[in-house]
């Protein structure tokens, strides 16, 4: 077989340059010793899993605190998955947890393009290159072919693939491919695999430590038939000349890990370290499994700012996942950015990482309560902005007042801060009643109407705005007594049936009626943010529904 003629009659020259070409382009980066160059490598499906988050910020922290360079490449092999405006999400969404690349798609860079597809001419140098030392070869194999051959291997109990004695085109003669290539039959290029999986080798996994890894005797294809490469052979060119160090990447390509060493291999370019990171997974029911797109909505990078999480939790959260020793470094130093934090391979999971919603929100809960009022305010507005009700916009339009019930809400001043907010949605809901539109009360008392309706009706009668807590709490009690409730809660306790209740059911009583619910922060002070004229009409409200 000549296979230099080969080579030029399926690439011919004027369609590529010189490998030597590609190398001066693209050069080693000269980079301190221990720089590491890593990369986000997404498909652009316009979908972006909370896995694409993880992984980015064990990349982004490896490079960045190595004093290397973080990148981001677009692998728009497959036209099937592509999606119009996917980069944009994929910047927009990263950047939004503070994950920020230094050169890649959309940014530009000196190791660009970044789009796979703009890449086409090196990958079509090295298919020549492999082709002409008979490495790679056509394959003509129908779709319908290698079915057969897949039904045959299965009902044989073989294993799958293009291999061996399946490798039909692998065969093929000089005059057979020239004559199926005049006739115009498609092909595929595929690698002439050198490996035997009878060997097996021990492979350092930057983050499962050592494994064991079987030869690649599989003949993948590498240029499909359109000339796009499979991801296996453009993920080899590109790490080796965007000069990839370290690649951290889902442990879903752990199994393709022999065909991309073979690839490295016969490429002859030095294999960058590989960590294959644990998968993102829920607990269901009985079943622990991988976080899906379809099923849960938390696999979704949208849902957590639909939610409103504060990205600097869900990054806190993430870090949990990530480095074992991070939940320690953060009790001890709660105040320090997270880049401070000393990101460590070694103390990536090794299997899966246990998505745990309830820790999430504890984690969201703690640090919106180290927010001032103002800086809680700016958060919720922006997030209202983008993923608000019309209704909830409007909660911004009195910022004294927002502050207030901020204030209150978050414990500002008070001996604790309180931890009642979890994300911005949420949050906006839990003040709901403050505004007009917000406020559809239930009433869900515990006493009969009669009762109430002369509770409430007293309370009316003494209420001044202008009483400070003590006097307001002394008019409370008044009432209580004037209703026959104890106020005494020592008596009350020794003896409840004696009373129709106690001076705390009065309070719960005014507590329904103004806000519609059984559990607020201090009363007095919710009296004072509504105001008179509000506090005195919501009591009205309450008592005309009895
Ligand atoms: N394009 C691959 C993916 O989206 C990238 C895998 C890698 O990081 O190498 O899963």
């Amino acid at each position: 077989m000549n296979y230099e003629k080969l080579a030029q009659l399926l690439i011919p020259d004027a369609d590529v340059k010189p490998l030597e070409y590609y190398e001066a382009q693209y050069p080693e980066r000269g980079l301190e010793k221990g720089a590491e160059v890593t990369r986000l490598a997404p498909s652009p499906t316009g979908f972006m899993h909370i896995g694409n988050l993880y992984v980015a910020l064990a990349n982004e922290r490896i490079a960045h605190q190595s004093g290397g360079v973080f990148y981001l490449r677009i692998e728009d092999t497959d036209e099937k998955r592509k999606v119009e405006g996917a980069v944009e999400v994929i910047l927009s969404s990263l950047k939004y947890f503070g994950v920020e690349f230094d050169e890649g798609a959309d940014m530009g860079g000196a190791y660009g393009p970044y789009y796979q597809r703009q890449r086409a001419e090196i990958y079509h140098a090295f298919a020549k290159d492999l082709i002409r030392r008979g490495l790679a070869y056509p394959c003509f194999c129908t779709e319908e072919e290698l079915e057969a051959t897949r039904n045959h291997q299965t009902e044989n109990k073989l294993l799958p693939g293009y291999y061996g004695e399946f490798a039909h085109c692998r065969s093929l003669t000089e005059e057979e491919i020239e004559a199926n290539v005049k006739a115009g039959k498609p092909y595929v290029i595929r690698l002439r695999s050198q490996g035997d999986v009878e060997k097996k080798h021990t492979f350092r996994d930057a983050v499962k430590g050592e494994i064991t890894v079987t030869e690649n005797n599989q003949d993948v294809v590498i240029l499909k038939s359109d000339g796009i490469p499979t991801y296996h052979f453009a993920h080899a060119i590109d790490d080796h000349f965007m000069r990839t160090t370290l690649v951290i990447r889902g442990e879903e390509w752990l199994s393709s890990l022999p065909i991309h060493i073979e690839l490295f291999n016969v490429l002859g370019f030095k294999l960058p370290r590989y960590g294959h990171n644990c998968s993102i997974q829920k607990i269901d029911g009985e079943v622990r499994r991988k976080l899906s797109k379809r099923k849960d909505p938390e696999a979704s990078l949208t849902f957590y700012r639909e939610q409103g999480y504060h990205k600097q939790a869900v990054k806190t959260y993430m870090l949990t996942l990530l480095n074992s020793n991070f939940e320690e470094w953060l009790l001890k130093n709660p105040e320090t950015p997270l880049e401070e934090f000393k990101y460590s391979i070694g103390k990536m999971g090794k299997s899966g990482a246990l998505f745990d919603i309830v820790k999430l929100n504890d984690i969201s809960k703690t640090y919106l309560a180290t927010l001032s009022a103002e800086e809680m305010y700016d958060f919720l507005q922006e997030w209202a902005n983008d993923y608000g009700t019309e209704a909830q916009k409007g909660y911004f339009a009195d910022k004294d007042y927002m502050l207030k019930i901020l204030t209150l809400y978050m414990g500002i001043g008070g001996k604790k801060r309180r931890k009642d907010f979890i994300c911005a949605k949420q949050a906006l809901e839990t003040i709901a009643w403050f505004f007009a539109d917000g406020f559809h009360p239930e009433y869900a008392y515990k006493f009969d109407n009669a009762t109430v309706k002369q509770i409430l009706s007293d309370f009316a009668a003494a209420y001044d705005f202008a009483d400070d807590n003590q006097a307001w709490f002394g008019k409370v009690k008044a009432v209580a007594e004037k209703n026959g409730f104890a106020t005494d809660m020592k008596a009350y306790k020794a003896d409840p049936t004696a009373f129709p209740g106690s001076v705390s059911d009065v309070a719960e009583l005014l507590r329904i009626a103004t806000t519609g619910l059984s559990n607020t922060p201090d009363l007095w002070t919710i009296m004072q943010i509504l105001g008179e004229a509000e506090t005195r009409a919501r009591l009205q409200t309450a008592i005309a529904a009895l």
